[in-house]
């Protein structure tokens, strides 16, 4: 098979020849190009040297200056007038008319305004040697000499002359500047040289004017000078010509012109000379005569090389123009047949090595897919990517005989798991029977659940309303358990006791409580827990409590006992009452204490004194009661003023404490009146020793302000129960011997038991 060839190609090699193949037509193309390219350089060369020199302007520039130069018009106007033969006239008539047509198809080209103005400039003078040479005839005719007809048909030459050099620069200018002169154009300055204007019209001018200086355009000019000038810039035209590349019959050309060059300088001094014989111009012209025939044969010649080389140009450019039409076709062709070629090798290749062995494996692929293992695979050999697509579709093929392996085990397997299923089935529904059973139960639990989380909510919601009263009272709050546990430790009861309530939870109750309230309470606890006891909860107590620094402090309990289940809580409302104690006792104290000296008033006086009274009557053991009534106190108010009556009840108040043991109450009663109870007396007398201290430091001056006052007192004295155990005849009865102290002088004591006596 041809594909075969490619079987052990890659398709990225593949690809490389396609891009390879596409390369080489590239490179045909371009080929193609470079060589059409090289073709136009050509053409443009050969295209510039024909415009140069073939144009219409050179072209006629050269034949008008032929027409008129040397061996044209001038050349023959001159010959006849010099030798008056009528060939010349013709000939100087059939130039001048050939020239004119040249002027006119001059004229036919587009000019420029300079050109035009040369053109007219020119004809004009033609005209001119037109009327000359009819009128040099009409003389010759009439037998007018050499010389007058010379200076009768003298032509200003000038116009003609600048006209043909305007044309001239128009030409050579509007080209390249820098380019090398051409043969026709070096032809064209040889011509000018030689002809109209040059060496031969000068020369002849000699001739016929048989003098070397001439008055020209205001000044004098040497002809002879002229003359050697031209024929010196014809020489170097030809000079210049020689350096072009040169055929031999234009080398033999250029010497005869140089030959006869040379004959006309030659001449020249020849001329001179005969002049200066005074030979007549006949004979001069006679004896100088320069066969021309030479040199308008070379210069004839150089024409025909000329036109010859210009038509070589023409053929190169038509050979290329050949060439480059021939090399397009073959471009165009050899593109479109690469390119073709290339396409159909691409699509023969794609077709065998692509197509048909994709083809070829779908075919298999789709057979694998119908389950059909027995189909062969194509192509599993080729080293190619289609060759890996085959292998890959091998090892699928492989898999699905496994598969198939797995299958028939697998259906096997099935069969014997239906029948467990059959086994199992039957298991169920007898299972299913005890589910629905179990349903049913389950429904009810939810029930319950449902109730006891409804429940449970509320209970939450109680909770946390609780706890919010908890937090935020500032009394203790705190549950214990019937052994003594606390439960509960509310922020108050932390900010009481100084305990956070992780410190004490699960510790007993007793921590909080100081001896002997400890003991005692374990013990309540007990006789709580085995219903034996008493105390009536209702009511709040007061007892001390204990604080974390160890400071004991007393504390309202309020108790409440719950039962929660199987299980009795004990709530306890504990206020801190420190505070309130204190007051409690400032009250006390305000309602027993006198607040001017400190001592016991009249409230105090008479319960200490009911106290005693009670005592006495228990114990069988003896007080006195000793009434003192400071004298003349009244005086030291009117004298000192009251603040210092004031301090000196208090420094009394002193002296009675001093004179007085601890167990005796000094009482103030009012004004200037104290009483002391004198406590556990065995016998009356023992009264006076305190009486006596009395008024022993009562006699010495009191200091107040600097001021020394005197003072005493007057007492009286009852005992109990000697002279009674009733208390207001007790305090009667003292007043009453404090009176007669009073009537007796003053600043002494007096005993009731003295009055009965
Ligand atoms: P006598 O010797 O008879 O007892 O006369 P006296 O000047 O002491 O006067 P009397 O005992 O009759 O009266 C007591 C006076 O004490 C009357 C009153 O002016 C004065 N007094 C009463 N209470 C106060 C008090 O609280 N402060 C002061 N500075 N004087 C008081
Ligand atoms: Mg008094």
């Amino acid at each position: 098979m041809t594909y075969r060839i490619f079987t052990h190609f890659k398709l990225t090699t593949f690809t490389w020849i396609l891009s390879g193949l596409m390369v080489l037509a590239t490179a045909v193309i371009f080929a193609g190009s470079v060589f059409i390219e090289k073709n136009i350089v050509v053409i443009n060369k050969a295209w510039v040297l024909y415009q140069t020199d073939l144009s219409e302007k050179a072209r006629l520039e050269g034949a008008l200056r032929a027409a008129i130069g040397y061996g044209g018009m001038i050349h023959d106007f001159k010959n006849f007038v010099l030798r008056n033969d009528e060939k010349y006239k013709e000939d100087a008539e059939s130039h001048l008319g050939a020239a004119v047509a040249i002027l006119e198809q001059y004229k036919a080209l587009e000019l420029t305004t300079p050109e035009i103005v040369a053109i007219e400039d020119i004809l004009s003078v033609f005209s001119a040697y037109k009327k000359a040479i009819h009128k040099s005839w009409d003389m010759i005719e009439k037998g007018n000499s050499i010389i007058e007809i010379d200076q009768a048909v003298k032509v200003n030459d000038e116009p003609a002359i600048r006209g043909l050099k305007v044309l001239r620069d128009e030409v050579v200018f509007r080209k390249n500047n820098n380019y090398q002169l051409s043969k026709s154009r070096i032809l064209a300055d040889l011509r000018a040289a030689m002809g109209y204007g040059g060496m031969i019209h000068k020369f002849k001018n000699l001739i016929l004017r048989h003098n070397d200086l001439q008055h020209d355009e205001g000044q004098d000019i040497s002809l002879v000078n002229e003359i050697t000038a031209k024929i010196h810039s014809a020489k170097d035209s030809i000079s210049q010509y020689r350096q072009l590349t040169l055929r031999g019959a234009e080398a033999l050309a250029l010497s005869d012109i140089e030959s006869v060059l040379e004959n006309y300088l030659n001449n020249i001094n020849e001329i001179h000379q005969l002049m200066a014989l005074h030979k007549s111009v006949m004979n001069i012209d006679d004896l100088v005569k320069v066969d021309d025939t030479l040199s308008l044969r070379g210069l004839m010649l150089l024409e025909q090389e000329i036109n010859r080389q210009v038509s070589i140009y023409s053929n190169n450019v038509s050979n290329a123009l050949e060439e480059v039409n021939q090399a397009i076709i073959f471009g165009k062709w050899g593109g479109v047949m690469t390119i073709f070629i290339v396409m159909l090798i691409a699509i023969v290749l794609i077709r065998f090595y692509v197509i048909q062995p994709i083809h070829n494996l779908t075919k298999n692929m789709v057979r694998l897919a119908d389950n059909r293992l027995d189909t062969e695979i194509s192509g599993i050999l080729e080293k190619n990517e289609i060759g890996q697509m085959a292998r890959t579709v091998m090892v699928f093929k492989k898999n699905m005989i496994k598969q198939q392996g797995s299958e028939q085990a697998l259906i096997k397997a099935n069969e014997k798991m239906e029948l467990r299923l059959a086994e199992n089935k039957e298991l169920r529904e007898r299972s299913e029977e005890q589910t629905t059973k179990a349903l049913l139960m389950s429904e009810y639990m939810v029930e319950a659940q449902r109730a006891s989380e409804k429940a449970m909510l509320r209970a939450e919601k109680d909770e946390l309303f609780v706890s919010s009263i908890l937090n935020a009272v500032r009394d203790a709050i705190i549950t214990i358990n019937i052994k003594g546990i606390i439960e509960s430790f509310n922020p108050g009861a932390e900010d009481i006791f100084g305990y956070k309530a992780y410190e004490v939870i699960g510790k007993n109750i007793s921590i909080l409580m100081p001896e002997p309230y400890k003991s005692e309470h374990d013990s309540y606890l007990e006789q709580f827990a085995e219903g034996k006891s008493h105390r009536d909860q209702s009511n709040s107590l007061e007892q001390l409590a204990l604080r974390k620094n160890g400071e004991t402090f007393p504390v309202e309990v309020t108790l409440n006992t719950v039962h929660i289940a199987d299980e009795i809580k004990v709530t306890g409302v504990l206020r801190d009452i420190t505070e309130r104690k204190k007051w409690e006792e400032k009250i006390n104290q305000l309602a027993m204490t006198d607040p001017l000296t400190g001592l016991a008033n009249r409230n105090q006086y008479e319960q200490r004194l009911s106290e005693a009274v009670q005592l006495v009557k228990r114990n069988k053991i003896q007080f006195a009661l000793l009434i003192i009534d400071l004298d003349k106190f009244k005086p030291v108010n009117d004298k000192y003023g009251h603040a210092v009556g004031d301090i000196l009840l208090q420094k009394v108040a002193e002296i009675l404490l001093e004179s007085s043991r601890e167990v005796d109450t000094v009482a103030r009663l009012g004004g200037d009146e104290f009483a002391i109870i004198i406590n556990g007396i065995n016998e009356p007398q023992e009264v006076s020793i305190v009486a006596e201290r009395i008024l022993k430091k009562l006699s010495s001056p009191i200091v107040i302000e600097n001021n020394k006052i005197q003072i005493g007192a007057s007492m009286g004295i009852s005992c109990c129960p000697a002279d009674t155990a009733e208390i207001d005849s007790l305090m009667r009865m003292a007043d009453e011997v404090l009176y007669l102290s009073k009537q007796e002088g003053r600043h002494t004591y007096r005993y009731y038991s003295q009055i009965q006596k």
